[in-house]
């Protein structure tokens, strides 16, 4: 892999690529603001130890892309960034210094750029941050924050799915219905408790036994082995662990009505639309449905502050806003994630405009 950072950005529209490198507290980082139309590019901080810096350029640039997308679509006032430090995410010793100095690169930043917990870093990162800067979310709710998103993410993807039930079944009623959730961490075991309480037959993989035990002890779900995730009849596919699991080989095998669930980055790439056309899946597109934890983030930056009231009554807009990208895509005969970039882009658009009238 060998990306170029100007051609990248000019590819997908990035405003800004920064680099941040201080060898003496083992920081590497690059920050990718991709859009700052509608307010701060927000997005989480994602720490691995990358094998070249062309793979930590390329996460970076693709996950800031999608989060322009995801804040728009949900109606956020925010923009879309990442960013990725190059660094072992297991990493003990010299940890706080590491991200004391990170927190005085996003002051240099001035506020365009809001940090959140991603993979690899955890909230007390965010809290050792927090001592420097207030460009970093997601602390917990002792320190004033707003805590741990998972739990408004399951909620959304959850309202998603009712919003694709009643396009494809008629009804949103699931009771009995076979849902196939791969990967029961964080997002996955509260999404369980929504669709167990709504009476669906639940079916779980994971790669970490003790996910799988306390989904059976809580849920009584069934358990497959991750692989056989593919193969389940199932009524949902709800990916919930990694990404690109919808791929040319695994749509062949997948017996179910509907796609919809926490994961990013689900599909391989826009070369499957038309295989899970022709199989006449409903794909719920992923930034849309999870938006949630995204949207928890952004009410800490609220005058009024974090209220519950408000997250919850933006995260269930997202059985609406997937009944209208659903909707769209269908009178129009296009592919969802179309649809839903095209919806995420006007409202861009239109803010820009509104903008430059002001000027
Ligand atoms: P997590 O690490 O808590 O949970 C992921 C689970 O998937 C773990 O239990 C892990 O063991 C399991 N897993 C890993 N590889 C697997 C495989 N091949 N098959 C089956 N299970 C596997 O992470 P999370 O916070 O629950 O996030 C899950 C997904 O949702 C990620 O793709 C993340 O980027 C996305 N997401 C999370 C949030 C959030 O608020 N946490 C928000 C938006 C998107």
């Amino acid at each position: 892999m060998d990306i170029k950072v100007l051609s990248e950005a000019a590819k997908r529209g990035h405003e800004q690529v920064v680099y941040f490198h201080y060898p003496e507290v083992g920081l590497k980082a690059i920050v990718g603001i991709h859009n700052t139309v509608l307010g701060p590019a927000l997005g989480g901080c994602r720490m691995r130890l990358y094998t070249d810096e062309s793979q930590a350029l390329d996460d970076v640039m693709r996950l800031s892309e999608g989060m322009t997308y995801k804040s728009a679509l949900a109606g956020l006032d925010l923009g879309g960034g990442k960013a990725c430090l190059i660094a072992d995410p297991g990493m003990k010793e010299g940890r706080q210094e590491m991200f004391l100095k990170f927190a005085e690169c996003l002051n240099n930043l001035g506020g365009r750029y809001i940090t959140a917990e991603d993979m690899g870093t955890c909230v007390s990162d965010i809290s050792t941050m927090r001592r420097v800067t207030k460009w970093a979310a997601g602390h917990s709710p002792e320190e004033g924050g707003s805590g741990d998103p998972s739990p408004w993410t399951a909620r959304g993807v959850y309202q998603g799915i009712l919003a694709a039930c009643e396009r494809k079944f008629g009804s949103k009623d699931l009771t009995n219905k076979r849902v196939m959730v791969q990967g029961v961490g964080n997002v996955g075991m509260y999404l369980l408790e929504y669709l167990k309480d709504a009476g669906a037959r639940l079916i779980v993989s994971d790669v970490r036994q003790s996910s799988l035990d306390e989904a059976v002890r809580r849920f009584g779900a069934e358990v497959v082995s991750s692989e056989a995730s593919y193969d389940v009849d199932c009524d949902i596919y709800s990916p919930c662990a990694i990404g690109q699991t919808v791929n040319p080989v695994t749509i062949a095998r997948l017996k179910c009505s509907i796609i919809a669930g926490g994961a990013n980055n689900q599909l391989s790439d826009s070369s499957v639309y038309e295989q899970i056309l022709a199989k006449k899946i409903l794909y719920c597109p992923d930034f849309a449905l999870n938006a949630g934890g995204v949207t928890s983030i952004a009410g800490e930056y609220r005058p009024e502050g974090w209220q519950e009231s408000w997250v919850k009554e933006k995260v269930d807009g997202i059985y609406t806003t997937i009944h209208r990208v659903l909707d769209q895509a269908e009178k129009r005969g296009l592919f969802p994630e179309v649809v839903a970039v095209e919806l995420a882009k006007e409202r861009i658009a239109a803010a820009r405009e509104k903008r430059s009238e002001m000027k």
